[in-house]
């Protein structure tokens, strides 16, 4: 019988600061706990997003504590965002950081150049200026790919926060109005870099102090979580990936308690959420409109959302006019959606939205029936009750509420 954190799994990802040590000082039971998995034969790795020291550097303050350590079991964000590039074919690469991030470049065998590089690593140490925000600036507008270390905005010292790597890959983010691919926890690329080389299948378990980016990152990357801490974070939801799966006091927990181990579900987790609108248009025949969605070549009703300064009327019919040609005029409101499952979007680009959707009921008002091509595949009006296969699955029930539901004033 399975009794145990530590039986339960083969492969243990160790959050580093607020786990192992704190600072210089180990913490209580973290050496002994650590070298009982080594007893065992587990496979460890330690993660940081730190971008600064190469994995020799973590991998030798770890044996000063204690740690039987090689540095093959150190995952920096570093290294991560080398491998990553190594992945994707990049040859060269400019880099604003540390010397520890320019060795794990040219470790994965890529040319650290400023000479029309293939992609420009931002991590930060304490040497950054003006002029390497400036220099990464100009690489990513000539169509260099950008690549961010790490999303922290500070990290603790003993005199106070300090900025992190995150807040100097924001400042190129907003000089380039250019999203950087982040690599370090809580983005899946980073479990990615450390599960290399484990075989396949192995049973993973992420140990952090984080629920935010530990937790989230484990979960996101379809990995359990184990949380340490005092006490139990209270998660907004129960769909909340930051909801650890187990929580130790420290790692001596890892002997004596066990984990709910983690079931990704069918949704993915958003970046975002956002304020959306949605149309059930009939016509004079009672029929519904409908379109088939060029992003998703799903059959959907018209939906889009609310831009600043509009109002919610406002951008259902403009999202309406826009995708099929059509003048309408809104009559009541019928419904308003947000299923954490349904309602969330992954698109093309990598970004995970979650809408809340007003939904309406609208006539038609003028205008000719013609898909946009950018939007739309096709366009046409339906039966309320029979509608073309591949209709999103949440769209019936909008139809459905909006044809026998109740009239709600909107303003
Ligand atoms: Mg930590």
């Amino acid at each position: 019988m399975i009794a145990m954190i530590a039986d339960q799994f083969e492969t243990f990802l160790f959050d580093l600061d607020g786990v192992v040590h704190l600072g210089d000082e180990a913490l209580p039971h973290a050496v002994d706990s650590v070298n009982r998995l080594y007893e065992r034969e587990k496979r460890i790795r330690f993660l940081t997003n730190d971008p600064r020291p190469t994995r020799e550097t973590v991998a030798s303050r770890l044996r000063e504590l204690g740690i039987r350590v090689d540095e093959g079991e150190i995952v920096t964000a570093a290294w991560a965002a080398a491998v990553h590039l190594r992945r994707e074919g990049v040859a060269t690469a400019a880099a604003v950081g540390s010397e520890g991030l320019q060795t794990e470049l040219r470790q994965q065998g890529i040319t650290v150049t400023d000479e029309s590089p293939d992609a420009v690593v931002v991590g930060a140490d304490e040497q950054t200026t003006y002029a390497d925000i400036r220099r990464a600036t100009r690489h990513i507008d000539r169509g260099a790919q950008f690549i961010g270390t790490s999303p922290d905005g500070a990290f603790p010292t003993p005199d106070g926060p300090a900025p992190g790597a995150g807040a100097i890959v924001r400042a190129v983010e907003t000089a380039t109005g250019t999203s950087p691919t982040v690599v370090g926890k809580p983005e899946p690329l980073m479990f990615e870099a450390a599960l290399e080389g484990l075989p396949v299948g192995q049973n993973g378990v992420v140990i952090g102090d984080n629920p935010a980016t530990d937790i989230r990152g484990a979960h996101r990357a379809g990995l359990t979580g184990v949380l340490v801490a005092d006490e139990t974070p209270v998660a907004a939801s129960a769909r909340d990936f930051a909801h650890p799966d187990a929580v130790i006091r420290s790692l001596a927990g890892l002997f004596s308690r066990t984990a709910t181990p983690w079931k990704s579900p069918d949704y993915s987790w958003p970046e975002d959420i956002r304020p959306g609108v949605g149309a059930v248009v009939l016509n004079e025949s009672g029929e519904v409109l409908l379109l088939k969605r060029a992003d998703r070549e799903r059959w959907a009703l018209p939906t889009g959302t609310v831009e600043r300064g509009e109002a919610v009327v406002e951008a259902i019919s403009r999202e309406v006019r826009e995708e099929t040609g059509l003048r309408v005029t809104v009559d009541r409101l019928t419904g308003v959606y947000s299923h954490p499952k349904q309602q969330v979007f992954s698109y093309p680009s990598g970004e995970t939205v979650h809408f809340v959707t007003n939904c309406f009921l609208c006539s038609v008002d003028g205008g000719t029936l013609e898909a946009d091509r950018d939007e739309a595949l096709d366009v046409g009006f339906f039966d309320t009750d029979r509608h073309p296969g591949g209709i999103l699955p949440m769209h019936p029930r909008w139809i459905t509420d909006a044809v026998e539901g109740t009239t709600v004033t909107i303003a």
